[in-house]
Order: structure tokens, then sequence, then C-alpha cells
């Protein structure tokens, strides 16, 4: 994987190009497509943003996200835009697998591929050129820095601005988490600069659930919530009834992994949840808790140092068992102050 500056030069000759993003696109990966999208169409390039899977509904609202593609819907139509892109940006994901059905098809286009991602691990060797950070709190923030890097500040208005905000803001927690840096202060403040309506964005995300999602969380956190205070920890299993019966769709449970952490003492949360195909992990933690290492040796997964996800094939009982089993591994941590 080349450097990212050598790629600029590519900005200058109007292209086809394909954004794409993890699949279950979280208002990171969904904000910095969106806003590299309008960037490149700005240059003169044709743009398509397609998504692995579909997305929660509260980033629906986000300036041209009625143009994205949801691959799972429109295979066909998807696969000749890929094998015909001149450039593929992949983007808030660094390992191909994590486009589910389309790895394939990643893989086997002809198109350059470009990587800008601040996730543990990258599969290196799957791009051309690219930048990979972890120690960005989100790629909205290297996606901005792209921008401002290849000499085209002046092209990010009001539309950008928004969908970089609201990568920025959901990936550092509202800038809290440890990963918020002064660069990511620096860059919210010349976003402001354009005009951009930052409690617009705050409102379309956080408070806009209907009230069976509210309800929901209130069920799951007094009936599913099992708090282990040696090890200050807190797991929630999830089963699919509950999804049935409060009619929970892709996205309501976003956050929810986050509750427990408001637990005084508590270092880690993990929430398994049961989906069709798969049961899905999210981990978070506190401190020094590596749960990118503990979901990437155990589930199946990786993410970063403090928050993580993974899957299994296991049943959601199973699932349970195996987590308390494997927990004690990090028993030092867990108990120990932070
Ligand atoms: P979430 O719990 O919000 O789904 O994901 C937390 C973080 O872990 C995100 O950065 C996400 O990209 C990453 N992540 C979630 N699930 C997986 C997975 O199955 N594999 C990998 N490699 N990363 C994941
Ligand atoms: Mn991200």
């Amino acid at each position: 994987m080349r450097n990212i500056r050598d790629f600029f030069p590519f900005l200058t000759k109007p292209a086809k190009v394909v954004i794409t993003m993890h699949q279950k696109p979280d208002a990171d990966a969904m904000g910095s497509s969106l806003a590299l999208q309008h960037f490149l169409e700005k240059l003169g390039h044709s743009v398509v943003s397609i998504s692995p899977t579909n997305w929660p509904g509260f980033l629906n609202w986000l300036p041209k996200c009625s143009q994205v593609i949801d691959f799972d819907s429109k295979r066909s139509f998807c696969e000749g835009i890929i094998s015909d892109a001149d450039i593929i940006f992949c983007l808030d994901f660094n390992d191909l697998s994590r486009t589910k059905g389309m790895e394939s098809l990643l893989v086997n286009s002809k198109g350059i591929k470009v990587l800008i991602d601040h996730h543990q691990e990258p599969q290196i060797q799957a791009f051309h050129f690219g930048i990979s950070d972890t120690g960005k709190g989100s790629t909205a923030e290297m996606v901005y820095d792209f921008m401002v890097a290849s000499g085209n500040r002046s092209l990010i208005d009001t539309d950008i601005a928004t969908c970089l905000y609201a990568g920025v803001m959901t990936d550092t927690g509202s800038f809290r988490f440890p990963s918020t840096t002064a660069s990511a202060h620096l860059m919210v403040a010349d976003l402001k600069s354009t005009g951009f309506d930052h409690f617009m964005v705050h409102e379309q995300i956080f408070d806009t659930f209907l009230e069976n999602r509210l309800r929901f969380f209130g069920h799951v956190l007094l009936n599913r919530m099992d708090v282990n205070y040696e090890l200050n920890t807190v797991l929630i299993a999830i089963p699919k009834n509950d999804l049935l019966k409060f009619d929970i769709k892709t996205g309501d449970t976003e956050g929810l992994v986050n509750y427990p952490l408001s637990l005084q003492g508590i270092k880690m949360a993990a929430i398994v949840i049961d989906r069709d195909e798969e049961r899905k992990w999210s981990f978070r933690s506190k401190g020094d808790i590596d749960v990118n290492q503990f979901a990437r040796q155990y589930f199946n997964g990786g993410g970063h140092k403090n928050a993580s996800g993974g899957r299994s094939s296991l049943s959601l009982e199973e699932c349970v068992l195996q987590f308390n089993k494997i927990l004690p591994v990090l028993a030092d941590k867990l108990k120990g102050e932070y």
C-alpha cells in the first residue's frame, strides 16, 4: 500500500469512483463516505456510494444518503458498477471481509483501491494507496485531512461539514473518549466556519427514537443485564423474541452497549444479540482493557482497543457460557484500578 499522498494526482483526472464502507455502516462509515462523495463530485468525478448491507434509519437525513445503494438488495446492478470502477475508496474498515458479499467483487475489480481507516491490523496488501491510523478517533477526521492535504480545503461546504461532523461526533462519543484529540477539535472549529448546524446533527442522531426503541432499552436494562461486580463487567444477552416483540430494526440496538459503562466501577460491557444468521457481539471497555484483542482472539472480530465487535455461530445460551468462561483471562486488569 503506497502513501495516500501518492494518490493525489489521480484527483485531478475525472474518473468513475465507487466509495464503500463496512457492513451495517454507522455514522462514521456513512458520514465519511458521503463527505467524500460530495467532495469528489465537486472535483468532477462520477461517484457511487455502495453499502454492503442496509443501515440504520437515523442516518437517512445525511445529505445524499438517499443515493447510497444497498448492495444486498441490488446485487447485479452493483456488480457492474464495481467491476467497471476506476477507483474504489474503502472507508472505515481495513479488511475486505467486512464488506460481506462484496469481498470477491472488490478483490477482482480492476479499480485502484484506496484505504482510509482507523482500525487495528490493516490488510495492507489489499490496497494500492491508503492511510491507516489507529491514533485517529474517526475516519471522518482522516477524510478531512485527505481533503485539506490535497489542497482542496476550499471545497468543504456545509454538506461536507455536516457529514464529517456526524462521523467525528459519534466515533468520539460526543468528544468524550480518550481518542478525542486536539486536532479533532480544530477540525470541528474549521467545519463550524462553514456555517453548518451541529445541533441538528445531534438531534437527528440521538433524539429520533421511536417509542418502541426506548421501551426496548428499558426492557433490556431491566431484564437482560447481568452485572458481574467481581470482574467489573456487564453482559447483556438479547434473545430474538425481544427483537420481534419490540419490532427492533437495523440500528435500533446502537448505543445500548454503552449504558452499562455508566455504572460506577464497571470497566467492560458486552452485548450479544441473536440475529437471524448469527449471534453478533459488541464490546466496550475503559482504560487499559483491550477489547480489540479480546474480540479478535475469541469472538471472530476486531475493532478498536476500547470498542470492538465480533460474531458467532453458537446459540445465544452457548455464547453466554463461552463469554463467562473466557472473561477471567482479563481478570487482572478488570479487578484492578484504571
Ligand atoms: P459495534 O459494536 O458498534 O458494532 O462496533 C464497534 C467497533 O468494532 C467498530 O469500529 C466496528 O467497525 C468494529 N467491529 C464490529 N464488529 C466487528 C467484526 O465482526 N469484525 C471486526 N473486525 N470489527 C468489528
Ligand atoms: Mn469509525
